[in-house]
C-alpha cells in the first residue's frame, strides 16, 4: 500500500500553488511538523508548516494554565 500523500505549497519561482514533488513530513525539533518537496515544475524546494493541533499524546495544558497565573507577576 503507498500512502502518497499531496501537500500544496506556493512555490516563490512559479508565483503559484504546486503539489509538492516527493512530498515528505518531517518534524521538527520545536514540535512542529512540516512538509517538505519539491516544486514538479520548476523543482524549487517547498516548505509548508502543518497545523499543529495533530498532536500525538495529548498534553495537559489545562493545569499548567494554573500554574501560570502563580507565576505571573510580572510588572
Ligand atoms: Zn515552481
Amino acid at each position: 500500500m503507498t500512502t502518497e500523500t499531496s501537500y500544496e505549497a506556493y512555490c516563490v519561482k512559479c508565483k503559484e500553488k504546486r503539489d509538492m514533488k516527493n512530498a515528505h513530513v518531517e518534524q521538527l525539533e520545536n514540535g512542529r511538523k512540516a512538509a517538505k518537496g519539491e516544486c514538479p515544475v520548476c523543482g524549487t524546494k517547498l516548505t509548508r508548516f502543518l497545523p499543529s493541533d495533530a498532536k500525538q499524546g495529548g498534553e495537559k495544558k489545562d493545569k499548567q494554565q494554573d500554574s501560570d497565573k502563580q507565576e505571573s507577576k510580572k510588572k
